[in-house]
């Protein structure tokens, strides 16, 4: 029996049991259809409000199996989607009627702690990576939520805890081994095609499928001073002036995100403050733990706060905070911006929508960026805004379809609000927003140089459901 499948509106064609046999025979890892237990596991995503019906799920167990799965794709001009832990928050790592390349079986770790060198198969998730690491009181700097995938976190720039002390994730990156669109295998290192490997560094998907990174490690922990205080959302006004005039000549160990939400109901959090709304302050010190007490009391100690959560953790704990409030499933919409400065006009307008929160879902982060992030060239690598002070990802999400459009719009307020202080966005935090936004997040020159990369390894475009970069 076939498989129908409708890739694009112009274009329906079949797969044949048997093409999917002999797919099935050379590949070690397996091929899911819509006929298979398991196609509906394997389907989703993380973010429930995408609902896509890809043709064909690959998973990948090793770099021949990813080359199989291309050729495959190739041969029946299937779209091809690549996915390292699916959290693409516009569910750009699945497709109606694509094909899916899922790395998640790739998911092995070698550290060398003598050489301070960590090699990363494309399909970790980051908590397993720190898991790794941490073993060796060693850290790759990544994101703050545990279940993200290394691979599209890293290949957008990677912003995290320890980003002000180490730089993005991209920024320890070694080198990348690739698949390139036509089954090509190549590595990506400052020695070995350069080209590629300054485009991998903040490019995201457009060039080809990672199967392996080698890491740069830094030493961190494996106990840091961590964790969040919480006010009420009404001394929002005061708690954000006072936050600004603190890091204003912070030390890069500190990094900070400012929280606006509803209280979760989660054990830590008292039963009488849960669904009230809060805003906080949540940071991690990557350096001496009683020097991150003495740098952290000022803000702590600030006005009246309700729950004051900061202590001496390990690093991986910390990493962990915020998995509970983004479980897998739920429906997200995410909005984001960089701005320069905490300027008193920005401070008003987080203080006016931040009030009008009304799921216990949506919530936003204000990234403090700067510090070893911002001393890095902005040539030297594809991500852009080296130079924003402050990151903005504004989520408005629910449990399920229920309110949804409610809390999208909120989001879309809120950020509509910002326009007048927007300096960029950052390219892991788009929804499907179109070719000028994804310009806009690499800026013009930058733009170009990429389109020539992809014009080199990507020329027809084989890796277009990402933020795309069309060779031409
Ligand atoms: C809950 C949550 C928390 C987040 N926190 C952070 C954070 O702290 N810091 C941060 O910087 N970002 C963060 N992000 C954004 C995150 O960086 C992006 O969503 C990223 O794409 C996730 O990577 P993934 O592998 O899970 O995604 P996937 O959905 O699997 O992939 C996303 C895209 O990456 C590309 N891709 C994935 N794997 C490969 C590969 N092996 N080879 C080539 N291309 C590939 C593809 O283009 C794909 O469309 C967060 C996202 C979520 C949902």
């Amino acid at each position: 029996m076939a498989i129908t499948i409708d890739s694009d509106s112009a274009h329906t064609q079949e797969i044949s049991a048997a093409a999917v046999a002999r797919l099935r025979s050379v590949l070690v890892g397996e091929v899911i259809t819509p006929r298979d237990d398991g196609y509906e596991q394997h389907r989703r995503v993380w973010n429930g409000s995408i609902d896509r019906h890809p043709a064909l799920i690959a998973r990948c167990a090793d770099v021949d199996d990813v080359r199989a799965a291309l050729r495959f794709g190739r041969d029946h001009r299937l779209p091809v989607a690549v996915r390292g832990g699916g959290h693409s928050f516009p569910g750009l790592s699945t497709g109606d009627g694509a094909l899916v390349i899922d790395l998640r079986r790739m998911n092995r770790v070698r550290v060398d702690p003598d050489a301070r060198v960590a090699g990363a198969q494309a399909g970790l998730l980051l908590g397993e990576l720190d898991a790794a690491t941490q073993d060796y009181g060693l850290a790759v700097p990544a994101g703050i939520v545990s279940h993200t995938g290394l691979a599209g976190l890293t290949l957008g720039g990677g912003i995290g805890w320890i980003q002000r002390k180490f730089g993005l994730t991209a920024d320890s990156l070694l080198s990348a081994d690739v698949v390139t669109a036509d089954g090509e295998f190549v590595r990506a290192s400052e020695d070995e095609n350069p080209d590629l490997f300054w485009g991998l560094r903040g490019g995201g998907g457009n060039f080809g499928v990672v199967t392996d990174f080698r890491f740069r490690l830094h030493p961190l922990g494996p106990q840091v001073m961590a964790g969040a205080t919480f006010w009420p959302m009404d001394q929002a006004a005061a708690v954000l002036r006072h936050h600004r005039d603190w890091i204003a000549d912070c030390p890069d160990e500190l990094m900070t995100l400012v929280v606006q939400r509803l209280a979760p109901p989660l054990p830590v959090v008292p039963a009488e403050l849960v669904g009230r709304p809060v805003v906080a302050v949540a940071a991690c010190f990557a350096g001496d733990v009683q020097e991150g007490e003495r740098v952290l009391r000022p803000m702590r100690d600030f006005g009246s706060p309700v729950l004051d959560l900061f202590g001496s953790k390990p690093f991986l704990a910390h990493q962990q905070m915020f998995d509970p409030s983004f479980r897998h499933g739920c429906w997200y919409y995410v909005r984001s911006c960089d701005v320069a400065e905490l300027s008193d006009d920005v401070i008003d307008i987080v203080v006016e929508h931040g009030r009008r929160i009304s799921s216990p879902l949506s919530s936003i982060a204000l990234w403090q960026m700067g510090g070893a992030v911002g001393r890095v060239g902005e040539d030297e690598t594809a991500f852009n805004g080296r130079s924003a002070g402050f990151t903005f990802n504004i989520n408005g999400n629910t449990a399920t379809a229920d309110g949804f459009d409610e809390q999208r719009q909120w989001a879309r307020d809120y950020w509509s609000a910002l326009a007048p202080f927007h300096t960029g966005v950052y390219v892991n935090f788009l929804m499907e927003e179109g070719e000028a936004r994804v310009r806009q997040a690499y800026g013009a020159a930058k733009y170009e140089r990429l389109r020539a990369l992809k014009r080199t390894y990507d020329p027809a475009n084989t890796f277009r459901l990402n933020q795309n970069i069309p060779p031409d």
